[in-house]
């Protein structure tokens, strides 16, 4: 069996929201897709690890926020890689409450629907929930999806472990491996290889900022030109001289689980 197959199946990105009592939670989800049109219906996935798989199952609502493209690496981070207290995570976007009592993310959003539960199939790892969709916002009609091959393919992240469509690492090609590590194409390694370094192309004396260095968990790069404004880190900061509790800023894995680009 060829993993990358897999890799060319296409889906969008979405936050799934939901509410239970006084419980919040919300989660990133990629499988999720219209299964009738009259009523309109929709199926998602979820991890019966996951906390949201039994709020949803209780209060028999969730919403579906779908993502821009511009989204950014840390909100898909936040509920993508990170467990942690939901409310404080949903305190970090901007969101609000539809007629289902569910919690919609409006940040990076282009539309949501709000669902109830019709029904609940048992498929092993996940649930798929199917929902009849009670409202549909459309909040801009000009953005772009997100699409997960544009996840995958340009902002270089992988799919997190309760994904339905993570794929081991290590079950890949070592080719592949290769890229996913270095988390640049085969082209890009060659473009690199040609470029001159900044010591050979510098007149004076640069400080050399260190290489890349790439999240073993998430494939996040640390770009030292860059650095990490978000965490305080200015551009020009060597991943040697970031503080010992500075966190990966999309799953929050320590500095340990970085290694070198190289
Ligand atoms: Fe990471």
């Amino acid at each position: 069996m060829n993993l990358e197959a897999f890799f060319k199946m296409s889906y969008g990105i979405y936050m799934i929201g939901t509410k239970h009592g006084d419980q919040i939670s919300g989660y990133i989800a990629n499988t999720a897709f219209q299964v009738t049109a009259e009523p309109p219906k929709i199926a998602i996935s979820c991890h019966k690890e996951n906390a949201s798989a039994g709020i949803i199952d209780e209060s028999g609502v969730f919403s579906l926020s779908v993502l821009e493209q511009e989204t950014d690496a840390g909100l898909i981070g936040l509920f993508g890689y990170q467990s942690g207290n939901e409310k404080e995570k949903f305190e970090r976007v901007n969101y609000t409450f539809g007629e289902t009592g569910a919690p919609i993310i409006i940040s990076h959003a282009v539309a949501y629907f709000e669902c109830k539960v019709e029904d609940k199939f048992d498929v092993g790892s996940h649930f798929l929930f199917i929902g009849t969709v009670v409202d549909a916002v459309l909040l801009n009609p000009a953005g772009q999806p997100l699409t997960y091959s544009y996840f995958r393919e340009e902002m270089k992240l992988l799919a997190p472990e309760r994904a339905p469509t993570y794929v081991d690492k290590n079950k890949l090609s070592e080719k592949r491996q290769k890229e996913l590590s270095a988390n640049i194409t085969s082209d890009q390694i060659e473009e690199q290889q040609q470029a001159p370094t900044s010591e050979q192309s510098a007149e004076g004396s640069i400080k050399e900022p260190g290489p890349r260095m790439v999240c073993t968990i998430c494939a996040y790069v640390y770009d030292p030109e860059v650095g990490d404004e978000a965490q305080g880190i200015p551009p020009g900061t060597p991943f040697e001289d970031l503080p010992d509790d500075w966190e990966c800023p999309v799953c929050a894995a320590a500095k340990s689980a970085f290694i070198s680009e190289n």
